[in-house]
């Protein structure tokens, strides 16, 4: 982008100078008293990162009683954890969160800041961003370095997951990335890796404004999707709700949980927390039974991770077909049934 045009869009440019940024952060999420499985998973980008540039990695973690999560951050390949720790964070508020993020990257400038794209997540990097007038780009499938500038290049699928947008802010640091749970794997954990822990005591915290008064938990009745084994998902050819009913029979007897494609989600059929892709949840079920689901490049995006893929439709050429392990060309209406009718039978005959 020429220079010119930046100075429009921001009257703060020029930045300082990029080169004055270093260090790769993730933001760390504490939920129920564990540090989630998806700021664990940003670690793998991170250190790919911090390998081609020769940078160092540092875990983020705000709240209270979350130091003793530094040694996981650790373990999993962290060389720093910065911990502000303090008991007016008890209760996560978006903006108090986002403000300790955000005085913490004025202090120490990091280059690149990845955020996992949890409920919370989502909430925290527009909010980071904004406040720092740098970029962010959102649901990133992959990240790389430029070898030509040393700019890190954040890679993600727009207009329909037909493409890969390669997406830099090359005015602006940090720089900062989020990615889905699910799409990157946590690193291998090794016990008794040593890193630096920093404590921060002299961040300002400032009044969120809002007081909680009370939390209700919904309850769930099964595993959510993205934690689930096996996942029988229902499409358009499912039809309707009624044959769902069948898709939630199978789920039930080989111990996982139905999800559905978009379309079977925009038709009502399912709830949108259960659908399957680039704007529903990745997953990464040991096996995937796809029913009445056409293949979409959308839906597939968010079975990457899956262990077998088990495809039923009665289209012989439907998409789904070149990337499922095992076909099944049939109305699903004939075999779902006999599947049904064989795992009680296997299950009765003990
Ligand atoms: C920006 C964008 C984001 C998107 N995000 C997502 C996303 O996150 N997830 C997602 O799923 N989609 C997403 N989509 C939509 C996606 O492009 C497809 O339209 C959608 O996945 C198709 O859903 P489907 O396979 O259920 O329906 P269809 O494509 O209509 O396929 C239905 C299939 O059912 C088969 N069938 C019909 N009757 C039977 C039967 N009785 N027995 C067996 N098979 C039968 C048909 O042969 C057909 O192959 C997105 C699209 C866009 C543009």
């Amino acid at each position: 982008m020429e220079a010119l045009e930046c100075k429009k869009l921001c009257p703060e440019w020029p930045c300082e100078d990029p080169s004055e940024y270093r260090g790769i952060w993730v933001v760390g999420e504490v939920v129920d008293g564990e540090l989630s499985e998806a700021s664990l998973q940003m670690l793998t980008p991170a250190l790919k990162i911090a390998s081609k540039l020769g940078d160092r990695v540092t875990g983020i973690l705000v709240g209270h009683g979350v130091e003793r999560h530094a040694k996981l951050f650790i373990e999993h390949g962290a060389d720093r954890v910065i911990v502000v720790d303090k008991p007016e964070l008890e209760v996560y508020y978006p903006t108090t969160y986002g403000q300790v993020i955000v005085d913490l990257a004025r202090r120490c400038k990091p280059a690149l800041i990845l955020i996992p794209a949890t409920m919370r997540g989502r909430e925290l990097a527009p909010y980071i961003a904004n406040t720092l007038r740098t970029g962010i780009t959102a649901d990133c499938t992959d990240f790389d370095v430029d070898e030509e500038t040393g700019e890190v290049v954040m890679i993600r699928p727009p207009f329909g997951a037909i493409l890969l947008a390669h997406i830099k802010t090359p005015h602006r640091r940090p720089q900062i990335g989020t990615a889905r749970p699910n799409v990157f794997p946590v690193p291998p954990r090794r016990e008794g890796r040593r890193g630096e822990i920093v404590r921060v005591d002299d961040i300002e915290i400032r009044d969120p404004g809002a007081r909680l008064l009370s939390v209700e938990v919904i309850p769930r009745s099964e595993k959510p999707i993205e934690k689930a084994e096996v996942i029988v998902a229902g499409g358009r050819g499912v039809g309707g709700p009624e044959g769902f009913k069948l898709l939630e029979e199978l789920a039930r007897l080989l111990g996982g949980v139905v999800a559905g494609s978009r379309k079977a989600v925009d038709a009502g059929w399912i709830p949108h927390e259960k659908q399957v892709g680039q704007t529903g949840k990745s997953v990464k079920p040991v096996l995937y039974i796809a029913v009445g689901i056409s293949g979409a490049a959308q839906h597939m995006f968010g079975v990457r991770e899956a262990g077998v893929i088990v495809a039923i439709n009665k289209d012989p050429d439907a998409p789904i077909f070149r990337q499922a392990d095992y076909g099944i060309v049939a109305d699903y209406r004939e075999v779902i049934p006999r599947l049904i009718e064989y795992l009680r039978r296997a299950s009765a005959a003990g």
